[in-house]
């Protein structure tokens, strides 16, 4: 048996077709159960499911066995035989084009559920990071914050050490003194 080159047409089926196949006029091909489920109404005119064309029954659509034996053309004239060559070569060359055009689209939605998932990925990771950052942020105005205290604590010792240095020995400066470092213990503790 030959390798099969040709795949269903109907739209998400794209089943290989090793034994039978429905061909259309149109160079479109379908597996028995869509050909079937298409072909098998009442009436003389019925459409392709690929490309919508109203097509005759009796004159442009056919069951073909995929193998046949190479007697088959041998009782038409060489015009006759050279007339179904062409039409073989027309129905390859269609789903030649037809193969390709579903691989690019595999490609394409390969490609664009990868893209998406690394978008995905990334806007999770970009979260995680934008959480770090606040988080150290608001560490950082913490320690600011403290910082700031210390300083302000620093700068009363400070006017308290000058007062007491310009008029040693007065108690009123002294005692402003030991009550700031008073102040801040019990501000530190509490
Ligand atoms: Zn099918
Ligand atoms: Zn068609």
């Amino acid at each position: 048996m030959a390798k099969p080159f040709m795949n269903c047409n109907f739209k998400n089926c794209g089943a290989a077709l090793t034994k039978f196949a429905w061909i259309t006029r149109c160079s479109h091909v379908f597996c028995d159960e869509h050909g079937e489920m298409f072909f098998h109404k009442a009436g003389a005119q019925v459409r392709c499911p690929a490309c919508n064309e109203v097509k005759n029954r009796e004159t442009d659509l056919i069951r073909n066995d995929l193998n046949p034996t190479d007697l088959l053309i041998s009782t038409v004239r060489p015009g006759k035989a050279l007339d179904f060559a062409l039409h073989a070569c027309r129905l390859w060359s269609h789903q030649m084009e037809y193969r390709r055009r579903c691989n690019t689209d595999q490609v394409v939605r390969k490609y664009e559920g990868l893209t998406l998932e690394s978008t995905v990925q990334l806007q999770s990771e970009n979260k995680e990071l934008k959480n770090y950052v606040q988080s150290i942020e608001k560490k950082l105005k913490q320690t600011n914050d403290e910082l700031f205290k210390i300083r302000a604590r620093l700068n009363r010792y400070k006017t308290a050490y000058h007062a007491c240095r310009a008029f040693p020995g007065t108690n009123s400066n002294n005692s402003a003194y030991e009550q700031r470092i008073q102040e801040d213990r019990l501000h530190s503790t509490g």
